[in-house]
């Protein structure tokens, strides 16, 4: 694994290392994949978590990403990111303050969606099921 050094945030183009609350704990491919998808989607990506000391999954590998895209709907940010082919886990969390996605770099495809605020939050298959759901939460869920 590489983590982030000062420098490579010179080359990221729409993120700042402060966004991150240790920035070079973070992996390096994973943060070029995200700014990648940043540049693809053109729509701010909103961190809401990222390096988690401790945290024996991908973020405490620095390899993931909790975030919620301004300006598109919930379905339309997990379209984008499953079709980006950029990240092997994708998790939808309608429930957070701000509906969003988890985003990590895993190498096997992984999608699930969550509607417990609860911790460990329940995890579902993301299937057409979910997706109804998503309407009765209120969720937006619109197409791209
Ligand atoms: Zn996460």
């Amino acid at each position: 694994m590489t983590t982030m050094q000062d420098s490579d945030w010179d080359a990221i183009e729409f993120f700042k290392p402060e966004e991150f609350n240790q920035p070079n704990k973070m992996e390096y491919h994973f943060i070029n994949r995200l700014d990648q998808f940043r540049k693809m989607i053109g729509k701010p990506i909103i961190i809401h978590s990222s390096y988690r000391e401790g945290d024996p999954k991908s973020h405490g590998r620095g390899e993931a990403v909790d975030v919620h895209i301004k300006g598109i709907s919930l379905l339309c940010a997990y379209v984008l990111a499953s079709e980006s082919g950029l990240f092997g886990g994708i998790g939808v969390y309608p429930n957070w303050n701000n509906p969003g996605l988890h985003l990590d770099m895993r190498p096997q495809k992984a999608r699930w969606g969550s509607y417990s605020k609860a911790s460990p939050t329940v995890q579902v298959p993301f299937d057409s099921e979910f997706i109804k759901c998503l309407d009765k939460l209120g969720v937006e869920n619109g197409p791209c």
